[in-house]
């Protein structure tokens, strides 16, 4: 009732008021769904309200007649009805409005429920759509254990706390207002001594409906504990075993499970005493009301159906009031969880496309970093005025030690972030002014660790080319030099990854790599090499690829292994997010900078010359 349910109801309210906001486009599509539901739901409490009426009636028309002048059967029925036709009607009456009630809740309950199912479930798509969409510097501060529980657990509880508190909420307090209303209507003075209950009502539903709140809370903590410490425990059974340690943990386990046997036991004793403590509180307001109602009826300004209805609505109306308390509770948390939901959601994408972006062509000519200024974090600076100019048919190698800002250079290409200072332009248009989706389909990235997902080879190459034919895939395979190894094995093309994934070698997972990105025939071509090494076969089978692929495409190669730079290729050897030298290959290392330091130190180990290693890479 509005007294009690205000600490914690009206708290959570700005919540729910922008819950509905944000919500109304996916309400709205439900409308009709919800109109309807509604409808049932002000059904069902008129019916309820009419059901103790018959009863009413028939005491009025049917048994005071009687009692005063026996022998007479109340000759004056209304509607000029025999009295035993009144009843009758009355009696039919009784089970026509408990049915059309009946019928009313079943059709508002499986009507708000399925409006509300509906809605979430949307919901539950745009979330998990729009966590795709937000840009890696979000992902990177959140943990992905929470958002995989904002899409699944948190929905589930704001959906399932609607369904099951806060609807039959809304249903109990229409009830308790109408019924206020008629009762108000009917003897104002007799519905404010019934009303007297109310504050006496909201102290204990209030004080007894807080202490099981806050048991079930500890509950649900230890059922946490419980479940780690079984999962580490089974988790680990060796361990413990070879440890002999069953012992300590059996007793830490049967402490806890006692201790929550107790809660369990006190959760319940105190729900009955508040069921126990309304009923008595009910029968309180019933007893004052009996009184001073039967000495209305007595002095003639009442009816005794009038009191039997009065007496009926005080007992309709309050009973429900004792899960008050439980339904606020819940509802508060739902909100709590509805907020997490919204943070998501009103969370915009850095990335997006500004009003007028254009496509990217399917061919290019030119990429130019001019003055490329970037950090993650506000203080930081990964990449300090880079400068670099990429033509079609170029292979540029990113080269410089660890965290010199290589990786970086690739993501804000595909505009994983933006620049903080100066533009990356393609055929002379900043990236800023092209759709982001265009311009990552025009971008195919073979990355240092292959992914390949547990659905057969063919899936996998197709995936870099949503739609792409048999032809195709086959086409592209050939490509990557993967072709001859994928048809060898027993089920060629439909080889399920994840069923030998351990038979692929690491040398085959790359090509299936590249051969998902040469299906994209993208212009840009981006290559982040393996750290571990390829035998010399795979080594080989790996360059002659990416020499078929580079052609006619800008490339990048993130190069950790400097061995396999061909002697044309530009490299650019960046330190401290800064260029510190630039030229091809064979240039820098006349040059005797740092880049050929590293060389002599990781790719030069094998004592070749750069002339000897004119078959290197692509060129
Ligand atoms: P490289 O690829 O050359 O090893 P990176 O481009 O990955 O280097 O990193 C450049 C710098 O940016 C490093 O100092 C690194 O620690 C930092 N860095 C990289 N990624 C992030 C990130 N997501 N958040 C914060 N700092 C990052």
């Amino acid at each position: 009732m509005a007294g009690k349910k205000k600490p914690t109801v009206s708290e959570s309210m700005p919540t729910l008021r922008q819950m509905l906001v944000r919500f109304w486009p996916m309400i709205r599509r439900q409308r009709w769904l919800v109109l309807g539901s509604s409808g049932a739901l002000i059904a069902e409490v008129g019916f309820r309200v009419l059901e103790p009426w018959p009863l009413a009636f028939v005491f009025d028309a049917v048994i005071m007649p009687l009692a005063e002048t026996p022998g007479t059967p109340g000759s004056s029925a209304p509607g000029g009805l025999s009295p035993m036709a009144f009843l009758g009607v009355c009696a039919v009456g009784v089970v026509l409005i408990a049915a059309m009630r009946a019928g009313s809740t079943y059709l508002r309950r499986v009507g708000f429920a399925l409006a509300g199912s509906r809605v979430l479930t949307q919901c539950r798509g745009e979330l998990f759509a729009h966590l795709q969409r937000l840009s890696l510097s979000y992902h990177s501060t959140k943990r992905t254990g929470d958002l995989v529980t904002r899409i699944i657990g948190d929905i589930g509880q704001v959906k399932e706390v609607v369904i099951t508190a806060m609807m039959p909420m809304v249903a109990h307090v229409l009830t308790l207002v109408v019924m206020l209303g008629v009762m108000v209507w009917m003897n104002w003075k007799l519905a404010l001594i019934g009303l007297a209950i109310v504050p006496m009502f909201a102290l204990s539903t209030k004080r007894l409906g807080g202490r099981i709140h806050k048991i079930a809370r500890v509950q649900r903590q230890r059922k946490g504990e419980m479940g780690a410490t079984a999962a580490e425990v089974i988790g680990s059974i060796k361990t413990v075993q070879s440890l002999s340690l069953e012992e300590i943990h059996q007793q830490a386990f049967s402490a806890r499970n006692k201790s929550d046997l107790r809660e369990g036991v006190k959760a319940k004793r105190l729900s009955a005493r508040l069921i126990g403590t309304t009923d008595v509180l009910i029968a309180i307001a019933g007893a004052v009301v009996l009184f001073f109602g039967a000495r209305l009826v007595l002095d003639r300004t009442m009816t005794p159906g009038e009191l039997l209805v009065f007496l009926s609505y005080l007992k309709t109306a309050f009973r429900p009031m004792k899960n008050m308390a439980k339904y606020a509770g819940r509802i508060s948390k739902a909100a709590a969880s509805a907020e997490r939901i919204v943070e998501v959601l009103d969370t915009t994408p850095e990335i997006t496309n500004r009003p007028g972006a254009v496509d990217v062509p399917p061919i290019l000519a030119r990429l130019n970093f001019e003055a490329v200024e970037f950090g993650y974090e506000p203080a930081q600076v990964a990449l300090n005025g880079v400068n670099l100019e990429a033509d079609r048919g170029q292979v540029i190698v990113l080269a410089g030690p660890s965290g010199a800002g290589k990786t970086t250079i690739v993501n804000l290409l595909l505009r994983l972030y933006d620049p903080r200072q100066g533009r990356i332009l393609i055929d002379g248009v900043d990236l800023r002014d092209y759709t982001v989706e265009t311009l990552r389909r025009r971008i195919a990235v073979v990355p240092q660790e292959s992914v390949l997902f547990a659905v057969s080879i063919r899936d996998n190459i197709a995936y870099g080319a949503p739609g792409a034919s048999e032809e195709q895939v086959i086409a592209a395979a050939r490509t990557a030099r993967a072709h001859e190894f994928i048809t060898a094995m027993p089920r060629g093309y439909d080889t399920m990854v994840g069923e030998r994934g351990e038979t692929i070698s690491e040398g085959q997972r790359q090509r299936i790599a590249i051969a998902r990105a040469a299906i994209r025939e993208a212009p840009i071509l981006i290559l982040d090499e393996p750290t571990s090494s390829l035998d010399n076969e795979n080594t080989r089978l790996v360059r002659g690829a990416l020499r078929d692929l580079s052609r006619d495409r800008i490339s990048f190669i993130i190069a950790h292994d400097l061995s396999t730079v061909h002697d044309d290729n530009v490299v650019l050897f960046l330190d401290h997010g800064t260029v510190v030298e630039q030229g091809t290959h064979a240039e820098l290392l006349t040059r005797d900078g740092p880049y050929a330091a590293m060389y002599a130190l990781r790719g030069g180990g094998d004592g070749r010359r750069p002339a000897e290693k004119a078959h290197a890479l692509p060129g």
